[in-house]
């Protein structure tokens, strides 16, 4: 073990050293207690054996402080003292510390201490490092949770936690977002013609487009089967558009084979909607905007993306794409 001695008296430091060394830890000292405390924090000692009496802070209030910190490791403490009274260990017990020895000091009574401290700063460093790798795996767990296993994007638990933030956003901050639901078209026909295999390739292809055209900030999710879903924040329909009509040219100019498409490649139809600090609609309603919307791509021939502001009547297939900067 790592042994800090902290005495101000030199002879009873040197007898404590040489007993550590002999027993076979390393030691470093110090001669009192405000040298003791930063010798702790930047030395990380396991055990502080430590004089009672000292200029500066005394063993007592060392004890103190070393206990209040909140940093998680665990140092061991014995006081030295040259009081044997059941008052005076009560007080250094009662203060933090975990051991209490008589001066002068007895070789034989600190390898007995000692052999207690290493259990102790074992056990507490077991406890450490199981709870780190607990952490690591809570944290891991809770990302494969949210995250759809075939394309990586977020799943629909991971979309729920995520409209709950943007709702309070909305709200307290006056925030928007677009929202677009985007669907390979045929998909069906696809998966019968081609196989599921094919069928998953696809998916995870159009998945990566999607990824691949989106910005940073920009959420994707795995919405369905075949279908997904980006949230766009602080754009509003038109800047949205924009994002998913990139989406829609990379993903057709993926060029895979698809029979039952017209133009015989894989696309996707995309229907885009709002969520904006103006209207108090629950983003479950603007959602279904934009399945309405999709389901009017749909009906307009599939390979578009249209909106759900009929307002603006914003037709998005219309569009040159040449003048979106792809
Ligand atoms: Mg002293």
């Amino acid at each position: 073990m790592r042994i800090l001695v902290v005495d101000d008296d030199p002879t009873s430091r040197l007898i404590a050293e040489a007993a550590v060394r002999d027993l076979g830890h390393e030691c470093f000292s110090v001669s009192d207690g405000d040298e003791a405390w930063a010798a702790v924090q930047s030395g990380r000692p396991d055990v502080v054996l430590s004089d009672w009496m000292m200029p500066g802070l005394s063993g007592l209030e060392l004890c103190q402080r070393i206990r209040s910190r909140t940093t998680g490791e665990y140092t061991y403490l014995i006081l030295l003292t040259g009081q044997r009274s059941l008052d005076h260990a009560l007080e250094g017990m009662s203060a933090g510390a975990d051991d209490y020895l008589i001066k002068p000091l007895d070789p034989g009574d600190l390898q007995v201490r000692l052999i207690a401290a290493a259990r102790v700063t074992y056990l507490h460093t077991q406890l450490a490092r199981q709870r780190s790798e607990l952490e690591a795996l809570n944290t891991e767990l809770t990302s494969i949770a949210r995250r759809d296993q075939l394309t990586g994007l977020g799943n629909r638990m991971a979309l729920q936690e995520e409209f709950e933030k943007l709702e309070a956003r909305v709200t307290r901050y006056g925030h928007r977002y677009s929202i677009a639901l985007v669907d390979i078209d045929n998909f069906k026909s696809f998966n019968d013609c081609y196989g599921h295999q094919a069928g998953d390739q696809a998916l995870r292809a159009v998945a990566d487009q999607l990824r691949a055209a989106a910005r940073k900030g920009d959420s994707l999710y795995r919405y369905g089967g075949e279908e997904f879903l980006c949230v766009f924040p602080e754009r509003a329909v038109p800047g949205g558009a924009i994002a998913v009509e990139r989406m829609r040219v990379g993903v057709q100019k993926l060029a895979i084979s698809h029979a039952a498409n017209a133009i015989g490649v894989v696309t996707i139809s995309a229907g885009l909607s709002i969520l904006d600090p103006g209207a108090t609609r629950p983003v479950n309603e603007v959602l279904k905007e934009a399945d309405e919307a999709l389901y009017r791509a749909k009906e307009l021939g599939r390979n578009r993306v249209e909106s759900a502001l009929t307002s603006t009547s914003l037709n998005v297939a219309t569009m040159n794409t040449e003048s979106v900067r792809l």
